[in-house]
């Protein structure tokens, strides 16, 4: 399980998360969904290590993870840009992570991977030559090799359209399963958020609106933020 106790940042003495406490569970798909500028990626970057918290915990199984630094917390995030290298193939793109690193997947679980994104034809291409969808699997595969014991994805569908997009949405969902991976998801786009989650943190201005199930979300919005901010855009 995941946990983060009344945590609160600022930035040039202005606040941007104001006493967050929230609970994951393990294995849970959650959305980080807000409009631009309410925080959301701020919150991503302090669970996974890389931004310090003024005030508040990040404890993970049970450990205190608040003065952890990035390297040594165990997570791992898929950038919404794919941050891929161009000057190599898809293959040694994934397997680049696991230079110098302990605790990674072996031979055969890097086969494995591969094959459960359906990645075996074009492991040899270079990155100019994959598709949007192609290159978010590989992205996926290059952060799932190093076993991370938390996945963060920063605006996973945002670059991807049609049936692309459903084909990755149901992919996150299969890996979140598969692998019993706690998944954090940042996005601004409320049907994303509602289509691939067990819960949503709705953001605003730093603060939580509202945190519960899709369904929680629709039926029982806790104010007129979230009323307005669904409803609007669905
Ligand atoms: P977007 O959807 O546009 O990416 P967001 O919800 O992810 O927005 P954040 O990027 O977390 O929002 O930013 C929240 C606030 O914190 C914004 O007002 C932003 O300008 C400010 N901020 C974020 N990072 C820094 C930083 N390193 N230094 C100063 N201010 C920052």
């Amino acid at each position: 399980m995941l946990e983060l106790q009344n945590i609160s940042k600022q930035f040039d003495q202005k606040v941007v998360l104001e006493n967050i406490d929230l609970k994951i569970n393990s294995g849970e798909i959650v959305s980080l969904l807000g409009p631009s500028g309410s925080g959301k990626t701020t919150l991503l970057n302090i669970i996974l290590g890389l931004t310090r918290i003024d005030q508040g915990k990040v404890i993970f199984n049970n450990e205190d993870l608040s003065n952890v630094d990035m390297k040594n917390r165990g997570f791992n995030i898929v950038f919404q840009d794919y941050a891929l290298f161009p000057h190599l193939n898809a293959y040694e793109n994934i397997v680049y992570g696991l230079r110098n690193k302990k605790d990674t997947a072996s031979a055969e679980e890097v086969r494995e991977y591969i094959e459960f994104l359906e990645l075996k034809p074009h492991l040899k291409k270079r990155i100019g030559e994959l598709s949007g969808g192609q290159k978010q699997r590989v992205a996926l595969a290059r952060t799932l090799v190093t076993k991370p014991k938390l996945l963060l994805l920063d605006e996973p569908l945002s670059a991807l359209d049609g049936v692309i997009k459903e084909s990755i949405k149901e992919r996150i969902k299969s890996i979140a399963k598969e692998f019993n991976l706690t998944t954090i998801i940042v996005t601004h786009d409320p049907e994303e958020a509602l289509t691939i989650s067990d819960k949503i943190l709705i953001i605003n201005q730093g603060n939580i609106s509202q945190f519960g199930t899709p369904f929680e979300i629709i039926n029982q919005p806790k104010n007129d933020f979230v009323k307005e901010f669904i409803l609007r855009q669905l």
